[in-house]
């Protein structure tokens, strides 16, 4: 069974083709420029890549070049004709409160995605016009709703209430709702695996250029660091996390408008702003190894906050059985890994190092023997995650 997984940005839209029950990936890729003047296509297949640079006015035309490159690239193609690919499964990033699991793409459903735009401007509106647009390119075929936020629809009031004016709640659905849901899923699935649990106590990492945390209680989320928005928590590429909301009005009383302000927070601040170097923490531990003063700062701050969350989670937890570290940073990074958990050997978390420094495509323990609570770097796979909902969801 042929799964096209679909993410799509505000001018892009990223894809890959799973034959969902093997759990195999056929090809996929990117396209970028939506909308401009010259888009830019990167497919691969086989090993092979396949570039094309051509103007891609909509999302309708993206996803029929999609249709187009699955069934002309490749020594076969992986697919003959559109009647080959079973469904479409759809990253939606809010979901708000009406979705606590993935669901079947209906009229109520478009609608309900729409009535949460106003809660993610940015990605809200180009989700929906990526299920529009495989709607209509795939027409008859179903298509699956995928949402970054459902996993945490079991946060409980205390968890997800801010200590705001209620009204605000009420009418204006100011709340905490938890993002990068299907990663800290699809982690959370595997480490209990792993851990020959079925309801585990886990907190997650999943560090990127977005990170958040996950606080897990047999086995379902009771809390997690992102809120209202992916602005809130921990230190990211450019978003600053945690903050005093007063920082704000106190910046605008500086003469900064709204929109400075909310460029600020989410563009210029995190690693790229601490540190003055870039986004990528690669760039900024290069840029510490040469004696950049903030650059070492930046990554201090990444750290101390993330350590800061371990320790929120562990006191909400009482006992944890791991401490699972994924996304881009969480994988790769074992001296920003080192940072976050160093000094928590009392606390029953406690890192060998030699194992620490390994690297491997596969899940891979890090901690002691003798850690009362097990350390796991597990690799995410988001659009695998999305291709087993819709499968669930289809069959
Ligand atoms: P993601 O958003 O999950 O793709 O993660 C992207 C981020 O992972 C990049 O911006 C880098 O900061 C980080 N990253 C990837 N590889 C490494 C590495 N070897 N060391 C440190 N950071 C890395």
């Amino acid at each position: 069974m042929n799964i096209l997984v679909i993410n799509c940005g505000s001018s892009s839209i990223k894809y890959k083709l799973y034959d969902a029950r093997q759990e195999r990936e056929l090809a996929g890729g990117l396209i970028e420029r939506i909308g401009e003047a010259e888009g830019h296509t990167m497919h691969q297949v086989g090993g092979k890549k396949y570039e094309r640079n051509n103007r891609i006015p909509d999302y309708d035309a993206g996803i029929a070049q999609i249709i187009d490159l699955l069934t002309s690239c490749g020594d076969p193609p992986p697919i003959e004709t559109p009647a080959d690919i079973a469904g479409g499964g759809h990253r939606v990033v809010h979901g708000g409160e009406s979705f606590s699991d993935s669901v079947l793409v209906d009229d109520t459903v478009l609608a309900a995605i729409d009535q949460c735009s106003d809660l993610a401007p940015l990605h809200n509106p180009a989700n929906l016009a990526g299920i529009r647009a495989t709607m209509n390119v795939l027409a008859g075929k179903p298509q699956v709703a995928v949402f970054d936020t459902a996993y945490f629809q079991t946060m409980p009031p205390e968890a997800y209430h801010y200590a705001v004016p209620y009204a605000w709640y009420e009418k204006h659905r100011v709340r905490r709702y938890g993002f990068h849901g299907t990663s800290h899923k699809y982690v959370a699935g595997k480490a209990a695996d792993l851990l020959g649990r079925a309801k585990p106590n886990l907190i997650t990492l999943h560090l990127g250029n977005g990170c958040s945390m996950t606080c897990i209680r047999a086995g379902e989320a009771i809390d997690q660091s992102m809120g209202l928005t992916p602005l809130e928590g921990l230190v990211m590429g450019t978003r600053s996390g945690d903050l005093d909301a007063a920082i704000v009005f106190y910046m605008m009383s500086q003469g900064l408008s709204a929109d400075d302000v909310r460029r600020g927070l989410e563009k210029e601040s995190g690693l790229q702003g601490l540190s003055g170097v870039s986004r990528d923490l690669r760039d900024v531990m290069g840029a510490a190894g040469e004696g950049n003063a903030r650059a070492a700062l930046a990554i201090d701050v990444f750290a101390h906050r993330a350590k800061k969350y371990v320790g929120a989670y562990l006191a909400e937890l009482g006992t944890c059985d791991a401490v699972v570290f994924t996304g881009g940073i969480g994988e790769n990074s074992s001296d920003m890994r080192k940072g976050i958990v160093e000094g928590l050997a009392p606390l029953g978390i406690e890192l060998d190092e030699s194992l620490n420094a390994g690297r491997s495509r596969e899940p891979l323990r890090i901690s002691t023997d003798a850690s009362k609570t097990a350390i796991w770097v597990i690799p995410t796979n988001e659009e695998l995650m999305i291709a087993r909902d819709t499968v669930r969801l289809i069959s």
